[in-house]
């Protein structure tokens, strides 16, 4: 009955590859961790860079905290 057993193929952003879409696929949907680091480094370069990261949780921590 179930259709379902047919595995979701995506492919990798990076380098094209084809990538199952599954839980074993620990990157997706990056074929590896090397196309995820490869792929965040490229939009990280290309677009401007964040200067520390935001405090905003930490913030909400620490004024909860006071009180
Ligand atoms: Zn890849």
């Amino acid at each position: 009955m179930s259709t379902d057993n047919i595995a979701t193929t995506i492919n990798c952003p990076t380098c094209k590859k084809p990538v199952v879409w599954s839980d074993e696929s620990l990157y997706r949907p990056f074929c590896s961790k090397r196309c995820q680091e490869i792929d965040f480094g490229e939009w990280a370069s290309e677009s401007f860079s964040i200067p520390g990261t935001p405090a905003t949780a930490e913030a909400i921590d620490d004024d909860m905290t006071q009180h």
